[in-house]
């Protein structure tokens, strides 16, 4: 049986980044055809298509130096941020809670009072507990409960108060008031990069510069065995490692190991799944010229989020990702029926007009899309538990976690540190 340093498994960015950063020593496993993950770009001949949006955004120079050292200058658009929600038929700009001054008078008055009479504590219970200590009300039932609900497809009570992390935009009273004098919080992606090529063109990139003899595609692991070190693909080849470094999804890796305990625990894990349409039209929209993208929390409307590509590479065609989330029960979506509904409701909020023709699409599912934070604690101490039989987990999915894909670079290269030193 073969015996490998460093056994990778999954070639989406933290596996790629993983081998880039330890240079010699290791094979990856990926079960698609191509590299990539959910930071792929879908091939298209007229389109740039993406997994959802997949926008860049760097807080440490050493990642953001490695993105624009690799990609080509000409290919990098910069951008900033303009981002709304479609809410009574306005566009008001996000985040809701530090713009409540662009709603109708008397909606404003109602959240400002909700606000400031709010019930604050030291500590929530839940995200949903969270939202309405922080935000009152008004805020909460206008925008950030139909919101997350919709995005989350669960109860939010069930979700943990700091479920999104950083990425949640936080503002307390002083912020709200400050907004209006145009003193807004920044927040994390106010200016982010896009690719002429689509994201998926630093991903290949990247991809060039490791060794492509030691990744294997289309071999998906089936089982791994901890006790023996092994993991065994689908092809009944077995494969020994002294490291194992896991990207796949926490949930299906705690599948894998195939023991009892693991496999009640896998079941226990909650998250989403997110329907992709990416739709491409032979006209401008009539009504969204400038969003890069807009949040629904109408209820009515079968998405919560539609991001516009022609609007951020600066093209007139209409070409969109409409994202739409689903509980993790959901054994089939019925692709047609959600793009029917999809364009009725595009047309309802003004993004396309009789005079629209849908010519192109594609449509896909991430499955799992947004993992439900509940017990980190517990889930964290289960993957230290792990790393006693040399079992790494990686990346968004591996950890199980909230984060962008240079917090996937990060924790790559951080893990890489930690093996070379051990
Ligand atoms: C809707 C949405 C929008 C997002 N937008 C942004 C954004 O704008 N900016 C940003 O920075 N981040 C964004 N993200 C986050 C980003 O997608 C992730 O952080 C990143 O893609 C995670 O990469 P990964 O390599 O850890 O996981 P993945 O991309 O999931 O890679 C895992 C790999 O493992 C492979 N695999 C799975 N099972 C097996 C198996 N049994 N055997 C072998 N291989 C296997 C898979 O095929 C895949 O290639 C977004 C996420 C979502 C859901």
């Amino acid at each position: 049986m073969k015996r490998i340093k460093n056994l990778i498994l999954g070639a989406g960015l933290s596996g790629i980044s993983c081998a880039y950063y330890l240079e010699d020593d290791y094979l990856i496993l990926e079960k698609d055809s191509t590299p990539g993950g959910y930071c792929r770009t879908i091939p298209n001949r007229e389109y740039v298509w993406d997994y959802a949006g997949h926008f860049y955004h760097f807080r440490t120079e050493k990642y953001k130096k490695l993105f624009t050292g690799l990609v080509d200058e000409k290919q990098i658009i910069r951008q900033k941020k303009n981002t709304k929600i479609f809410y009574k038929n306005k566009l008001i700009d996000y985040p809701f809670q530090t713009n409540i001054y662009e709603l109708e008078k008397e909606e404003f008055i109602e959240c400002l009072y909700d606000l400031y009479f709010r019930d604050t504590k030291e500590d929530y219970d839940n995200f949903l507990d969270m939202l309405y200590a922080k935000f009152g009300k008004a805020i909460t039932e206008k925008f950030l409960r139909p919101y997350n609900e919709k995005l989350y497809a669960v109860d939010l009570h069930k979700l943990d108060k700091d479920a999104m992390g950083r990425f949640f935009p936080y503002a307390d009273f002083k912020q709200v008031m400050e907004s209006m004098g145009d003193k807004v919080k920044k927040t994390y992606n106010d200016e982010f990069m896009y690719l002429k090529k689509g994201t998926g063109y630093f991903i290949d990139k990247l991809f060039e510069q490791i060794d492509r003899r030691r990744v294997r595609l289309n071999t998906k692991v089936k089982k791994i065995d901890r006790k023996n070190k092994y993991v065994e693909t689908d092809e009944g080849e077995k494969i020994n490692y002294e490291n194992l470094i896991s990207s796949v999804p926490f949930n299906h890796f705690l599948e894998m190991l195939d023991e009892t305990a693991q496999n009640e625990r896998a079941e226990q894990l909650s998250y989403n799944k997110v329907l992709v349409l990416n739709l491409g039209f032979d006209r401008p929209s009539p009504r969204y010229k400038k969003e890069h993208w807009v949040y629904f929390p109408d209820k009515s409307l079968n998405f919560y989020r539609i991001g516009f590509y022609n609007n951020i590479l600066m093209q007139d065609k209409l070409s969109v990702y409409v994202e739409i989330g689903f509980p993790k029960e959901t054994k089939e979506i019925d692709e047609q029926v959600e793009l029917e509904k999809a364009l009725v409701g595009m047309k309802k909020v003004g993004i396309i007009d009789d005079g629209l023709k849908l010519v192109d699409k594609n449509i896909l599912i991430m499955d799992p899309a947004y993992v439900h934070i509940e017990e980190e604690e517990r889930i964290v101490r289960c993957m230290k538990e792990f790393e006693k039989d040399n079992i790494y987990m990686l990346g968004r999915y591996g950890r199980w976690t909230y984060n962008c894909m240079e917090d996937c670079m990060q924790l790559a290269d951080d893990l890489v540190s930690r093996l070379k030193d051990e």
